[in-house]
């Protein structure tokens, strides 16, 4: 699929630090270590209702990274795919009346948009699952063959399972019990309650094909794959395994990340999936959270249709830490683009006070699990400072908006 358009990053002096990261497997924030090539997949979106702020507020945080691992003098492989044929599409476009393709066309299109519009670095390879198809059917092919998978007793849809005790390690990512993962599931799209699976974890690989629903030819009877396996052999292709992180919103760390290890560690055989699972909290509404059911949905388009700039949605969402499930109010807006219009007054000033302490600061708190609210202050520092004319470094306005725009994406 085609990605969005990247903006230059600039490089800038001092030295970078390692960047560690909060990793839901393990509880622990540690370091990364990444080789040479740093390698992340984040799950992109199902495109309807795109870009709302819980979107943005997710693939900021993961711009984050990408950037500091930039910073660190690191190539960065980044993988994102678009769950373009998936329950919630479908029913959405049957809702509205509307071929499920245009809609999926429509919304890609529209994140694109947003993406860029946001500065958000793109990723390298941008993903769709019905181009996938081929690869994952063979995948499901590879599961029933080891006897990580298996048919449902079923005569009219034999469905294809997934074993979720195949690699014996089910559980790592999330470290929910068993009743946390069932209310989950029935939450969050999968079918514990379905009749026929040997066990009501066992997760959906390939469902046949149903009048009235998209499916393709394949070797395992005309169908189309279920979710978690679409991320499992996108990424597995793209990266191989072990790679540096998998992320994504919070509500993916059950069920979505946990059977995409286990389903990619059934079919490599090797083990981690990823070193780091890393989640984004939720954006809520004025303290209720925000979702389709409740019609509360702000949209990043509308946003910008109301001349709201990007760089200060940017600033705005840095304000709360990204593991927070936080809130979106006109006030936290209206402060960014204070703050935003501040930074801009003091970075256009002949000069300022020294810049090299300000950068080495802000790259402290950013590689910390990327602690933006107080990675925001220390600019803000700096610019009082400035403001105050109590600087008479000729360089540091140029430094200092540089550093703003490397490792926090945003254009003074
Ligand atoms: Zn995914």
């Amino acid at each position: 699929m085609q990605t969005w358009a990247s903006t230059a990053v600039p490089r800038i002096p001092g030295q970078p630090r390692p960047l560690r990261l909060y990793d839901s497997a393990s509880g622990s924030v540690r370091p990364t270590a990444p080789g040479r090539v740093a390698r992340m997949y984040v799950c992109g979106i199902t495109p309807y209702d795109a870009t709302h702020l819980g979107h943005a507020a997710t693939y900021l945080a993961f711009d984050l990274i990408h950037r500091l691992w930039l910073d660190a003098g690191h190539e960065v492989e980044y993988v994102q795919n678009v769950t373009d044929v998936d329950d919630p599409l479908l029913e959405r476009a049957e809702r509205d009346q509307q071929d499920w393709t245009v809609l999926a066309m429509c919304e890609t299109a529209l994140f694109r948009e947003d993406m860029e519009a946001l500065r958000v670095l793109p990723p390298h390879h941008y993903v769709g699952a019905v181009e996938s198809i081929p690869s994952i059917a063979e995948a499901v092919e590879k599961l029933l063959a080891s006897g990580a998978a298996y048919r449902i007793d079923d005569p009219q849809y034999p469905d294809v399972y997934f074993d979720h005790t195949a690699t014996g390690r089910f559980g790592y990512e999330s470290n929910y019990d068993e009743k946390t993962m069932l209310t989950l599931s029935a939450e969050r799209g999968g079918d514990p309650d379905r009749p026929g699976k040997r066990h009501p974890l066992d997760a959906l690989l390939w469902r046949m094909a149903r009048e009235g629903e998209p499916s393709w030819p394949s070797p395992l009877g005309e169908g189309r794959p279920g979710w978690h396996v679409e991320c499992s052999v996108i990424a597995l292709e793209r990266l191989g395994t072990g790679f540096d992180v998998q992320g994504g919103g919070s509500d993916l760390i059950f069920p979505h990340h946990e059977y995409s290890a286990a389903h990619a560690e059934a079919l490599s055989g090797d083990y981690p999936f990823a070193r780091f699972y890393v989640h984004a909290g939720m954006i809520g509404l004025d303290g209720e959270k925000m979702s389709k059911s409740k019609g509360n949905l702000v949209f990043v388009s509308k946003l910008r249709a109301q001349g709201v700039e990007p760089a200060a949605l940017r600033l705005a969402l840095f304000a709360g830490h990204y593991r927070s499930d936080r809130s979106w109010t006109q006030q936290l807006l209206e402060q960014a683009q204070a703050r935003l219009a501040r930074w801009r007054e003091a970075v256009a000033l002949p000069a300022g006070p020294p810049a090299e302490d300000t950068i080495a600061r802000l790259r402290d708190r950013l590689t910390d699990d990327l602690d933006t609210p107080r990675a925001l202050d220390v600019i803000d520092a700096w610019a009082s400072a400035a403001l105050t004319r109590s600087g008479t470094d000729t360089e540091a306005p140029r430094a200092i908006r540089e550093a703003v725009d490397a490792l926090l994406g945003v254009d003074l």
